[in-house]
């Protein structure tokens, strides 16, 4: 599933498998659950490991100062978020069934659209832990930095991970905020959609050719693209090159 392909991603950045000379690790975390449903997703996703897989490769590829922790957790709201307090990106088991629900009440959702809607989410906040606990200067809104490491990280596993931009139209669609439910202030609106989906074209431009076919992006917006993703990939080389593990 695209997680596991994200992870692939990760460990591509890695230039060497060579343990890490690290001090901080990322870490998996399925705290205890009230909800007896939760507890069924909690025993099912433990088992997956799926969790403890991209932890792993994120170990494979960046030096830490501290831990970080994947946390699979019972919140109260659908969310998914990362707390730069206690350094945990924390998916809550309401998301994943609120995902779930408002898929099934679209007439044109497919089951892909799902997993990829949720390995959008999740890697979109390894970008906000990694900004954070690396203290990367991004020099940009934190949203839209953000956003562009899932793109840098889709750009190193061509072929494998085009079908997430479905996953990112499809949280555009679903209007679903997944970080401030109360303010809808990060809802994936127009204005993200578009960056998103031109600098995901630009980073392998024949996976997506049907984007220009279907009108959904000029000829010359396209081609603008590309330059834009090389630019934002160059970007995020320099900033992570000195955190990578380098054997
Ligand atoms: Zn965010």
């Amino acid at each position: 599933m695209p997680v596991r392909l994200l992870a692939s991603a990760a460990a591509m950045l890695a230039l060497s498998s060579a343990p890490a000379a690290a001090q901080g690790r990322w870490l998996a975390s399925y705290p205890e659950v009230q909800n007896p449903m939760h507890e069924g997703m909690r025993n099912i996703l433990q088992l997956d490991g799926m969790l403890e897989e991209m932890a792993e490769s994120m170990n494979q590829a960046f030096r830490l100062p501290r831990d970080v922790t994947f946390e699979l957790a019972e919140c109260d709201t659908p969310t998914a978020t990362y707390d730069p307090g206690r350094s945990a990106i924390r998916i809550c088991y309401e998301l994943l069934t609120e995902l779930g629900d408002r898929e099934d009440g679209m007439d044109s959702g497919e089951p892909a659209s799902f997993q990829n809607a949720f390995a959008f989410m999740l890697m979109h906040q390894v970008g906000h832990a990694v900004i954070d606990v690396l203290q990367l200067d991004v020099g940009l809104p934190m949203e839209e930095a953000a956003d562009q490491f899932v793109v840098v990280m889709v750009g190193l596993a061509p072929g494998e991970l085009d079908h997430l931009v479905d996953g990112v139209v499809l949280l555009h669609d679903l209007e679903l905020d997944w970080e401030t439910p109360e303010t809808g202030a990060t809802v994936l609106d127009g204005g993200r959609l578009a960056k998103l989906t031109c600098l995901i074209y630009g980073g392998n431009p024949e996976a997506h050719a049907n984007m220009v076919e279907q009108g959904e992006l000029t000829a010359s917006r396209a081609t603008s693209c590309i330059g834009e993703f090389a630019d934002v990939q160059a970007r995020w080389t320099a900033l992570l090159e000195s955190h990578l593990n380098q054997g």
